[in-house]
């Protein structure tokens, strides 16, 4: 039986076993079995910091020189930006024809109690890390990201042997990252089994009811994004099957599933694209890592579907210029969201904040937004994995024509 395989059985286990123990077993649950749970994400996070820094190095090193960099790099980007925005534009059609909360009272509605959402200023300063150690200390991604981008630049601009000793370094480093993480996924389908169960029995089936249409909007948005635009883009300009596609990339997606982060799927991400979808290391370890801190297509459509679900609920029209403004601010919010569980919440507030609709309505998508949470982050990681197949084929390409 192979991996994903089992992953799947101890998803569909938790899921039946929790509805049918339900609350009354719950403190057996959270005392017992959510903390393998735990101990599990932790064995995860514990490879986050190392594996995003020594990838990224690596990733920068063994693209040799500084221009095939930049190629790469504008061509990672433009697409990473050009999927999230149609992402949004996705969220916006569905929910337009599914009308996910009309006709929902507001009487519920509470207060919400998340976080100021920073401002587009406040995350492009932040992106720059005034003490990178402190950075990795807290695994804030996005500024380990950035002093990985200047090491790695540093090192091809100092090359000869002692650039060459120091990328040999990075590169044995990151060779044991990805042992450890082979070890750890090899306890994956307990850890999910046990991340599960705590939710499915505490919350059961009636929780997430009044909230299906959005439930329902935004999963068949990122269903409609999958095979839409990462089929095309894996078909179309990565020359690969779909079907190639989807089938070596579904462990990394369940992971994301019961994860709901992207940088803990990051190592697993890694893997698949490189073990199955044939994609070169160096290209993997540039691409995927950026990806999973900046590309998230999910989250950009379930931005797209949540604020027109608050907008229905408040009995607001928004206008077309403040639809235009929520793809932009979208986007950005998008890049600016860290790749773990719930972050994509805070980053809404900002989306709702720059059109003036009701902060209020987070409080409603806040009880359902580990489900939709699911959704995103399959979709974020699957698009950074598409990103990738496609940088690796037109590379191919390129190699190609210089040789010729
Ligand atoms: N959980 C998502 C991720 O890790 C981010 C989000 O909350 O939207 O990709």
């Amino acid at each position: 039986m192979n991996l994903s395989f089992k992953i799947f059985i101890s998803l569909i286990l938790s899921v039946v076993v929790g509805l049918i123990t339900g609350t009354e077993y719950l403190p057996f649950i959270k005392w017992w079995i959510a903390p393998i749970g735990t101990m599990f994400i932790n064995l995860i996070k514990m490879m986050i910091v190392p594996v995003v820094f020594t990838s990224l190095v690596v990733g920068m090193t063994s693209l040799g020189d500084m221009k095939k960099l930049g190629r790469i790099g504008a061509k990672t980007l433009g697409l990473y930006l050009i999927t999230t925005a149609v992402a949004i534009i996705i969220g916006f059609g569905v929910a337009g024809v599914s009308h996910p909360g009309i006709g929902m009272e507001m009487s519920g509605a509470v207060a919400p109690s998340v976080k100021a959402a920073p401002s587009i200023m406040e995350v492009f300063v932040a992106m720059i890390p005034a003490n990178p150690v402190q950075s990795m200390a807290k695994a804030d991604i996005l500024p380990v990201i950035i002093f990985a981008l200047f090491v790695g630049v540093g090192i091809i601009q100092v090359g000869g042997e002692k650039g060459q000793r120091l990328s040999d370094f990075f590169d044995s480093c990151a060779e044991v990252c990805y042992k450890i993480i082979a070890m750890v996924m090899e306890v994956a389908p307990i850890g999910v089994f046990a991340l599960l169960l705590p939710v499915v029995a505490q919350n059961g089936p009636k929780v997430l009811l009044p909230l299906l249409s959005v439930i329902v909007s935004v999963a068949i948005g990122c269903v409609l994004h999958a095979v839409f635009v990462y089929s095309s883009l894996a078909s179309v300009l990565g020359k690969m099957s779909p079907i190639r596609f989807f089938r070596g990339m579904s462990e990394a997606m369940l992971i994301a599933f019961t994860t709901c982060s992207s940088s803990a799927t990051l190592p697993i991400n890694m893997k698949n694209t490189e073990e199955k979808l044939g994609v070169s290391r160096d290209i993997a370890s540039f691409v995927l890592p950026l990806g999973a801190t900046i590309n998230m297509d999910g989250t950009a459509l379930y931005m797209g579907v949540c604020s027109l679900f608050i907008a229905n609920v408040f009995g607001i029209d928004l206008t077309m210029q403040q639809m235009m403004m929520i793809v932009l601010t979208g986007t950005l919010a998008s890049i600016g969201t860290a790749g773990v569980p719930g972050a994509g919440l805070i980053m809404l507030a900002m989306v709702l904040q720059s059109v003036g609709l009701p902060i209020e309505g987070l409080a409603l998508v806040a009880g359902i937004d580990r489900v939709l949470d699911m959704f995103r982050t399959c979709l974020n990681i699957t698009g950074d994995a598409a990103v990738a197949v496609v940088v690796n084929e037109t590379e191919k390409s390129h190699t190609e024509t210089v040789c010729d």
